[in-house]
C-alpha cells in the first residue's frame, strides 16, 4: 500500500447497509460529500443480479422484494469471517440469499446471474460496492479516480481488514490507508469544533450504524488526534433491531393467519424494509403503522408498533451498547466525568432511547448532534485521504494516532495466549521478544499467531502459522526465537521470526491468513470485475441503443399520421415509410431475445439516412 499518492484520492465509508464518498475540496478548505447518480448522499451497499444484469446501490436495493435470492446486503457482516463461526451462522438464517462453506471454511454466496450460478465471496461483493463509490465520485470529479482512504469499524480483526484491502485492490483502488471509523468522524468532529477547541478535550465517539457498533476514546489537543481506547462489537447495529421486529411481526401474522411467512424470502423482505421504515419514524413519532398488502398467500398485513415496544424488543441489545461503553473508558483509564464531548455517529444513534441511555450513563451530558452521523465518517476519510495525497493543498496539518483493537500475540507451551502487543496500544508499533526452548534438544519452533483477548490461546482467532526449523542441539530454556510483531499505521500486522543461535538467521513473514485471498486470486477477481464491468456498460449500451431506435419509431409513426401526408409523400414514399417502421419495431421488440448493439446502432443510422429526405419533406 502507497502512503502519498498522486491523483485523485477520495475518502469512502463501506458501510454494512449503506455506504458515502467524499472529497477533499482545497477551493473550500473543507470536504465534500459527493451525490450518487439518484442524488443521494449514501448509497445502499447492495449488489444485485439479475437475469439481464447486475446492479448496484438504489437500482439493486429498489429490487430487492422481487429479487430477494440474489440481492445480496450485507457482505460487510461476512468479510474476514469464517463460515463455520455462530455469528455467520446466526446471519445466514435472515438472509434470503444462499452461503455455503467453500475452501477453507470461507463463506461463499450463491446467486443466478444471466441463468447460471455463481460463487461469490464478501470481498467481491465489497469489491462492486467500492466500484460503484468510486464511480459515483468519478462522475462528479469528471476524472478517474485511483487512490481511496476506506474506513472499517475500529473493532475490525487484523483478517476483516486485510479483506477489506482486498477488497479495494479488486475494485482497482490504491487503499492508501485503511482508517477507522470512529477516527474518521472524530476529525469530522475536531474540524467543526477547532474554532472554540482550547487545550486538551476528551471526546468520546458513540458510533452505532447499520451492523457495526464501535465506541472511542480520543484526545484532541492543537492539531493532534490521539485515540486512548477503543471497543465495540462488529455485529451489533441497526439490522439487528431491524431483525427484533421482523421476528415480532412474523409472530403476529402466524396469530393471526395461521401461517408462517418465515420460509418465503420475498415475504420477508418486504416486511424487513416495512420494519426498518417505521424504525426510522419511530426515530421522530411514537407511534408507526406496517401495511404491506398481499404480504403472503394473498393475505394483506396490516399492523402498527408504537415506540415503548421497539424499545422492550430492543432493550438487551441497547444494554449491551451501554456495556461496551462502560469499557471503553475503563481501558481508557479515564472517568466519564472526565469526557468533555459525546459523539454520535451512525444512523442508528438517532434512536432516542440509546441517546437517553447514553446521557444518562454520562450524567445528563449534553450529546453532540452538530454533525451529520450518516456523513461524518466519509468526511474524515477524505480529510485522511488528502492529507496522503502529493499535491493537495489548504488541508489542515493534523496528525493522527491511532491504536490497536485486539492484543496481538502467539501461543506457547500449554495452549497459553503469550500477549505481544496488548490491545489499545499506538500504532504502528514493532516489538521482537526472544522466546526458549521448551524441551532438550529442541529443533524447531511452531509460530501460531492470534488475536483476541482469551488466556488460551486456541479461544482466540488465529491469524496464522509458520515454522521456524533449524535450531542447533541445546538444552532446554537456550534462545530459539526473536519472533517480531510488526503492526502498520492501517492496523495490518506482519509476523517474523529469526533464530541466531547457529549464527544463521532464518527469516518468515507471515502477512497471508490461510482464508484470505492469495495474489493470484485477486488478480483473477480483478479480471472478473473487469468483465463485469464490460457486460455493465455493454447493457447500459444496448438500452440507450434500445431507446434511441424506439425513439425513432415513435418519430416516424407521428409522422405518418399527419393529416396531410398523402399531400407530400408518394404512395411509394409512404409504403417505404410503413415497411421502415415494422422492421424497426420488430427489431426492437426482438431485442428482449438480445440482438447485438452494434446491430441496432447501425440499422438506427442507416434508417435516420435512408429516412432523412422524407421526414424533411412532410416538415
Ligand atoms: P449507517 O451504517 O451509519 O449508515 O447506519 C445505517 C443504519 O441506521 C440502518 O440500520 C438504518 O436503519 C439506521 N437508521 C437510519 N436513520 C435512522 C433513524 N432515524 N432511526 C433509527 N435508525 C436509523
Amino acid at each position: 500500500m502507497a502512503k502519498k499518492s498522486e491523483g485523485l484520492a477520495v475518502g469512502i465509508d463501506l458501510g454494512t447497509t449503506y455506504s458515502c464518498v467524499a472529497v477533499w475540496q482545497e477551493r473550500y478548505r473543507r470536504a465534500e460529500i459527493i451525490h450518487n447518480d439518484q442524488g443521494n448522499r449514501t448509497t445502499p451497499s447492495c449488489v444485485a443480479f439479475t437475469s439481464e444484469q447486475r446492479l448496484i446501490g438504489d437500482a439493486a436495493k429498489n429490487q430487492a422484494a422481487t429479487n430477494p435470492q440474489n440481492t445480496i446486503f450485507d457482505a460487510k457482516r461476512l468479510i474476514g469471517r469464517k463460515f463455520s463461526e455462530k455469528v455467520v451462522q446466526d446471519d445466514i438464517m435472515l438472509w434470503p440469499f444462499k452461503v455455503t462453506a467453500g475452501v477453507n471454511d470461507k463463506p461463499m454466496i450463491t446467486v443466478t446471474y444471466k441463468g447460471q450460478e455463481k460463487k461469490l465471496c464478501a470481498e467481491e461483493v465489497s469489491s462492486m460496492v467500492l466500484t460503484k463509490m468510486r464511480e459515483i465520485a468519478e462522475a462528479y470529479l469528471e476524472s478517474p479516480v485511483k487512490n481511496a482512504v476506506v474506513t472499517v469499524p475500529a473493532y475490525f480483526s487484523d483478517s476483516q481488514r486485510k479483506a477489506t484491502v482486498d477488497a479495494g485492490a479488486i475494485a482497482g483502488l490504491n487503499v492508501m490507508r485503511v482508517m477507522n471509523e470512529p477516527t474518521a468522524a472524530a476529525i469530522a468532529y475536531g474540524l467543526d469544533k477547532r474554532t472554540n477547541c482550547v487545550g486538551e478535550r476528551n471526546i468520546f465517539v458513540f458510533d452505532l450504524g447499520g451492523g457495526t457498533f464501535d465506541v472511542s476514546l480520543l484526545t484532541i489537543k492543537d492539531n493532534v488526534f490521539h485515540v486512548k481506547a477503543t471497543a465495540g462489537n462488529t455485529h451489533l447495529g441497526g439490522e439487528d433491531f431491524d431483525n427484533k421486529m421482523v421476528n415480532y411481526f412474523v409472530q403476529e401474522f402466524k396469530r393471526k393467519n395461521k401461517v408462517d411467512i418465515g420460509g418465503n424470502p420475498r415475504a420477508l423482505r418486504r416486511l424487513r424494509t416495512a420494519c426498518e421504515r417505521a424504525k426510522r419514524s419511530l426515530s421522530f413519532v411514537i407511534d408507526s403503522t406496517i401495511e404491506i398488502d398481499s404480504l403472503f398467500e394473498g393475505i394483506d398485513f396490516y399492523s402498527s408498533i408504537n415506540r415503548a415496544m421497539f424499545e422492550k424488543m430492543n432493550m438487551n441489545l441497547f444494554k449491551k451498547c451501554m456495556k461496551i461503553v462502560e469499557s471503553c473508558l475503563i481501558d481508557a483509564n479515564l472517568d466519564k466525568s472526565r469526557v468533555d464531548d459525546v459523539v454520535l455517529v451512525g444512523g442508528s444513534s438517532r434512536i432516542p432511547k440509546v441517546q437517553q441511555l447514553l446521557q444518562d450513563f454520562f450524567n445528563g451530558k449534553e450529546l453532540c448532534k452538530s454533525i451529520n452521523p450518516d456523513e461524518a465518517v466519509a468526511y474524515g476519510a477524505a480529510v485522511q485521504a488528502a492529507l496522503l495525497s502529493e499535491d493537495v493543498k489548504n488541508v489542515p496539518k493534523l496528525v493522527l494516532q491511532d491504536v490497536t483493537p485486539l492484543s496481538l500475540g502467539r501461543a506457547i507451551h500449554g495452549d497459553i495466549m503469550d500477549v505481544v502487543i496488548p490491545r489499545n496500544t499506538c500504532i504502528p508499533f514493532k516489538k521482537t521478544v526472544e522466546y526458549v526452548t521448551s524441551r532438550e534438544n529442541q529443533s524447531s519452533d511452531e509460530i501460531l499467531v492470534y488475536e483476541g483477548e482469551r488466556v488460551r490461546a486456541s479461544g482466540n482467532n488465529l491469524l496464522g502459522s509458520f515454522i521456524l526449523s533449524g535450531f542447533p542441539p541445546a538444552p532446554r530454556g537456550s534462545p530459539c526465537s526473536n519472533v517480531c510483531f510488526d503492526i502498520d499505521e492501517n492496523g495490518i500486522l506482519t509476523v517474523s521470526a529469526t533464530n541466531n543461535a547457529s549464527g544463521n538467521s532464518n527469516e518468515v513473514t507471515i502477512t497471508n491468513y490461510k482464508e484470505r485471498l492469495s495474489a493470484k486470486e485477486i488478480k483473477k477477481l480483478i479480471r472478473e470485475a473487469e468483465k463485469y464491468h464490460i457486460e455493465d456498460k455493454e447493457f447500459v449500451r444496448n438500452a440507450e441503443a434500445v431507446n434511441a431506435l424506439g425513439d425513432y419509431i415513435y418519430k416516424m409513426r407521428n409522422t405518418l399520421k399527419k393529416e396531410d401526408i398523402n399531400l407530400k409523400l408518394s404512395a411509394e414514399e409512404i409504403k417505404n415509410f410503413e415497411d421502415a417502421v415494422s422492421v424497426a419495431t420488430k427489431l426492437v421488440d426482438e431485442n428482449k431475445e438480445k440482438v447485438e448493439t452494434d446491430v441496432i446502432v447501425d440499422y438506427l443510422k442507416g434508417l435516420e439516412a435512408r429516412m432523412e429526405h422524407i421526414i424533411a419533406k412532410t416538415i
